[in-house]
Order: C-alpha cells, then structure tokens, then sequence
C-alpha cells in the first residue's frame, strides 16, 4: 500500500493522477478504522477511480485535551483493513507538524447558526479545527468527490458550508451511518468502553427509534422531555443535549412542516465515554 507522509508526496501523487486523468474520492478520517468507515472507502472505490484515504487525528478539533491523549491510534491495524479491501487505496498520514508547522492553530471560521447549536455549543472551538483541516486537505489534494458520514450531521452541513463559502470544487458524498447488531453507531470511541457499559449502548439507539415513533404524534417539548427522563432513570447514562432540528439549517423545530426534513439528534457520556447519535424522522 502506497502510504505518503508529506505535502510533497502528495503533490507528486496528485500530478500523476491527473496525467492518467483519474478522478479522486478522498476519505478524510482520524484512523482506528471500523466498518463504518469502511463503508465510506468502499463507496469511494466505487465511483472514483483511485482513492484516497487520510488518516490524521488533528489536534485542532479537540477541545477537551484528555480526549485527544485518549483517542485510540491504531495505523498498522488501520493498513490492514486497507489493504483487504480490493480497490486502488493510498493512504495519507501525515504528523501534526507536517500540517501545522510548529504550532497546530485553527482558522477562525463564521458558520452562523449552525454552529450555535449542538456540538458547536459543547465542544466550542471544534467546528473551527474542523473546518480547517478539511479545507486544508481539500486544497492540498484536490479531490473530484469527498466523502462524509452521517454519524457526524453536523460536521457534514459544516463541511458543506464551508467548501460553499470557500468556492471549492469538490462534491460532498454524505454517507449513512454504519451500526452495530443493538443499534449503536459504530464510533472509533467505542473501544474506549468497558464491556458492561458497551452491552448497555444500544439503548441509546432505541430511545431514538421511540423518538421516531413519537415524532407526528407529539410535539418537540414533549418528545425532549420523554427522552430526559428515559436518560435520567438510566443509571449509566448523562445526557447532554437532544434536538428535533430541520434536517438542513440544525435550528429545533417549531411547528412541524410536511415539506421540510427532520432528525432527532442527541449526545450523551456513557460512563466516561461520550457518544453522539441521530436519526432522520421523515
Ligand atoms: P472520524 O475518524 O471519526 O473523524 O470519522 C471519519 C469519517 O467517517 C467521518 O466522515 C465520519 O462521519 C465517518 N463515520 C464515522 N463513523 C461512522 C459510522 N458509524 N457510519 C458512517 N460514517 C461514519
């Protein structure tokens, strides 16, 4: 497997494509790769003729330090999983200096509303490191197609908001979330929890099917405050936040409109790890 570790490399990679006239999926991701991811790799493969596969844990987006010492790194393993699937796959994993210089900063980005809520709220900062090694990537790699899951809603309308303001050319692939046999979202964070804890994760999944079932029954506040109480009597469990928000702009819901989308979107720790979860409702 071809592996480049420099923005000189990759320019060297680029230009070759481009001789052969191949087109580019690229994969951004924070490696400790699961089925989730692969799934998005192997959708790249699918319609590009060669991929790309970043594998960088970018300092920036963290706000809380402890999580970015925690957050698992597994490249070899990462390389392997690769390397099974059949498809023309580089992988580009840089060091943190090759791609901030000597101190890692994020760009100051304005993504109005839709970074007022949500993550943007209880991870301030996190949308900015975001948004800046994405556009950093982009420009440097210069893909025809760049794929995102929906695990991540959020960070997708970013993404998307961002590469509009910016003018880059590049299509966004949003991709489905991928999720284990009880439903939970397959996260690179879950390995972080203790057996007892991931055998309690699915419920999470399920309090959000409830949500579905509800939502055209009942209104937002009512919906927010089953899911509270659900979370509340859970011993395991501390919510964070849930919303019922247009699937477009993130804003909460008001009054139910038929031609707009919507989805439940919640975060909530699990012991101590925390986990992000969302569901579209029509
Ligand atoms: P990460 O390594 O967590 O930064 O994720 C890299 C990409 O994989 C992001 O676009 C995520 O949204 C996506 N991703 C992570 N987990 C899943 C999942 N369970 N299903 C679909 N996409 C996912």
């Amino acid at each position: 497997m071809n592996v480049l570790r420099t923005k000189d490399e990759i320019g060297r990679y680029r230009k070759q494509l481009r001789q052969e006239d191949s087109s580019l999926g690229l994969v951004p991701t924070m490696g400790a790769l699961h089925k989730g991811h692969l799934e998005l790799v192997r959708r790249a493969c699918r319609e590009n003729d060669s991929v790309l596969v970043t594998i960088f844990v970018n300092p920036t987006q963290f706000n809380n330090s402890q999580d970015l010492l925690k957050y698992p790194k597994t490249l070899e393993s990462d390389l392997d999983k690769l390397r099974d699937l059949d498809c023309a796959i580089s992988v580009f994993a840089p060091e943190v200096s090759e791609m901030y210089g000597a101190s890692p900063n994020a760009s100051t980005y304005d993504f109005g509303n839709l970074e007022r809520v949500m993550e943007g709220v209880y991870r301030p900062g996190h949308f900015n490191g975001v948004a800046t090694i994405v556009e950093v990537l982009l420009r440097l790699i210069l893909p025809d197609r760049v794929y995102f899951g929906e695990k991540d809603y959020q960070q997708l309308q970013i993404v998307r908001q961002m590469v509009q303001q910016k003018g880059i050319p590049v299509t966004i692939v949003p991709c489905p979330i991928v999720r284990e046999a009880d439903g939970l979202a397959m996260s690179s964070r879950n390995t972080l929890l203790t057996n007892r804890l991931r055998n309690e994760a699915g419920f999470l999944y399920k309090l959000l099917g409830e949500v579905k079932k509800k939502f055209g029954t009942k209104n937002a506040n009512e919906i927010a405050e089953f899911v509270r109480e659900a979370l509340t009597a859970h011993p395991d469990f501390k919510l964070e936040y849930f919303s019922i928000a247009d699937a477009e702009t993130l804003q909460p819901v008001g009054i139910v409109d038929t031609t707009k989308k919507y989805r439940a979107f919640i975060a909530a720790y699990l012991g101590e790890v925390r986990l992000i979860d969302n569901l579209p409702l029509n």
